[in-house]
């Protein structure tokens, strides 16, 4: 079959790697200078399934191509396997999450400093957020007012939303002007990534059709990337792999690793750079020994107190279903707020529960978790789907903040201001009170975020995998510039952190 980049690979300068969230911010940022070539490559397909366009249908998308259809191993805690979704589509994850677009508070970037990542804290990093988006009414000091992605808060909440705010407020919680700021805590209405009733992905975002007639600029997809090429310590090319034909391409320049925290971490392992031991335990050649890769998975473990609403819930799919967040101090906080109380305007549990067709949820996460977990290769060959870890509640102390989070929930879910809307409470229900059976519950509850982060990261120590300018430490002109870079969890929703550390990397890459 014809290549379509064929009219390119002679002087293809950069390689970025999955066109998701990263992918199309580093895709469009290096191609703006029409004299460098950039080559973007994607396992997924460019079409727009119908669900991606509805914010409220986003659950939908885990059950089409548009998902890699991975699962966890079975979590020590909950003693059960959990879906692992991410997105696999132009776009990535940012064509099928859940579309909450939220900083993490400015203490959780200063954390990566605290380890070793200089120029990664919130003040390096608040123009990239400022370049990423544009929001209106914001103090302008701390929110963009000229970047490619429309944010805000939802216009028309939910009633369960607002009066889940009041209640916040009458418990004595500070009311945030903007808790999407990243320098504030409280309850306040979050942003979302919607503009005119309609999913803004980050391909809608930075790869509109003027940018992707750029003639220095080419996207594949339906490619899955096998390996990355290395020669004598320099990352030179890529093997792709597209209606079962193998192609090679090189890179004049660089190749940028944005296939997501599980897959940046798949394909280094399954090119040769990872912990040897491991690499070659799976029969792969070691091409570099760097044992921090694939390690430090995290993730935000999360469940809800499910209640029946007393009359049909407005059903507007326009909007996003979690409207409102609350960021606040609880138990084992060392980093700022480690606790996010995020108020949905929809029956939200883990499929195995039972709940009601007309219902919300006060949700709870423990959003700065200790616990760490990994990803590794079941085996050498890229078709088959990596091991992934992320040892939810693995550690204690975030089994304790989920307590405490739980507690929190439904001082909310059973407060006066949420009398006129609640009905029973289904889950966890009036059974579950004695720790062991809170602690059950959490198990059985299990639902997650979905924000794997933390395998590749960023930092100047031996477990460092890339160093503070993103370049793999020991390959030149391979870089990771995706989620996997972030040292420890930021304390919100992942996507806008993933903005800016993309929107740095493509500074760093044009120095
Ligand atoms: C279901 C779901 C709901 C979520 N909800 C929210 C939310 O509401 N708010 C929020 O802030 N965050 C949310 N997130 C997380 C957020 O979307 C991610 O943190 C963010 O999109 C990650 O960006 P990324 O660029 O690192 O990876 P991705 O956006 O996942 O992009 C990686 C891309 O690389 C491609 N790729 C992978 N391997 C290869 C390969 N070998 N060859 C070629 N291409 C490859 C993938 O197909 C994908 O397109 C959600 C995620 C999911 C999955």
């Amino acid at each position: 079959m014809t290549d379509p980049n064929d009219d390119m690979k002679a002087s293809i300068d950069y390689i970025v790697i999955g066109a998701g969230t990263a992918g199309s911010v580093l895709a469009a940022r290096l191609s703006e200078d029409p004299h460098t070539s950039v080559l973007l490559v994607e396992a997924g397909s460019a079409e727009k399934l119908p669900a991606m366009a509805v914010p409220f249908r986003w659950p939908e998308l885990m059950a089409t191509t548009a998902n890699w259809g991975d699962s966890t191993s079975v979590q020590s805690f909950s003693g059960t396997s959990v879906p692992a979704p991410r997105g696999r589509a132009v776009g990535g994850s940012s064509s099928t999450n859940g579309l909450t677009f939220v900083r993490g508070h400015r203490a959780s970037y200063d954390a990566w400093v605290d380890q070793g990542a200089k120029g990664w804290g919130f003040d390096d990093l608040l123009p990239y957020f400022q370049r990423s988006e544009t929001t209106e009414g914001r103090d302008p000091d701390v929110r963009g007012t000229g970047g490619p992605l429309t944010v805000g808060p939802t216009a028309q909440p939910s009633p369960v939303v607002v009066f889940a705010l009041d209640a916040a407020a009458d418990l004595g919680y500070e009311t945030a002007r903007d808790i999407s700021s990243g320098v504030e805590t409280g309850f306040g209405l979050a942003d979302s990534n919607i503009k005119d009733g309609q999913r803004q992905s980050a391909s809608d975002a930075y790869l509109d059709e003027e940018t992707l007639a750029r003639p220095n600029l080419r996207m594949v997809t339906d490619a899955t990337v096998q390996r990355i090429l290395v020669t004598d310590g320099v990352a030179v090319g890529v093997e792709y792999l597209l209606d079962g034909e193998t192609t090679r391409v090189d890179a004049a320049c660089e190749i940028i690793l944005t296939a997501g925290a599980i897959g940046s971490a798949h394909l280094l392992l399954a090119s040769g750079i990872g912990p040897a031991h491991h690499l070659r335990e799976v029969g792969i050649d070691v091409i570099l020994d760097l044992p921090g890769v694939g390690q430090n998975l995290h993730d935000h473990p999360m469940s809800t107190v499910l209640y029946e609403a007393t009359a049909p819930l407005p059903h507007e799919p326009h909007n996003p279903m979690g409207q409102a967040v609350g960021l606040i101090e609880t138990v084992h906080a060392e980093a700022g707020p480690n606790l996010q109380i995020l108020v949905i305007a929809a029956p939200m549990r883990a499929a195995t529960l039972p709940g009601p067709e007309n219902g919300y949820a006060v949700a709870f996460s423990a959003i700065t978790p200790f616990s760490r977990g990994r990803v590794r290769l079941a085996s050498a060959s890229m078709a088959v789907g990596p091991l992934i870890d992320p040892n939810y509640l693995g550690d204690e102390r975030d089994v304790a903040v989920m307590e405490a989070g739980l507690e929190i929930a439904k001082q909310i879910g059973e407060s006066a201001a949420m009398s006129e809307w609640r009905g029973e409470e289904v889950q966890p229900g009036p059974t579950v009170q004695d720790k062991s059976s809170v602690r059950d519950y959490l198990g059985r509850s299990l639902l997650v975020y979905f924000h794997y982060a933390g395998t590749c990261r960023v930092g100047t120590d031996e477990m460092a995998v890339v160093d503070l300018d993103l370049r793999v430490r020991g390959i030149d002109a391979l870089r990771v510039a995706d989620a996997s870079i972030m040292p420890s969890p930021v304390s919100a929703n992942t996507n806008a952190t993933v903005y800016a550390i993309a929107e740095r990397a493509a500074d760093l890459i044009r120095l």
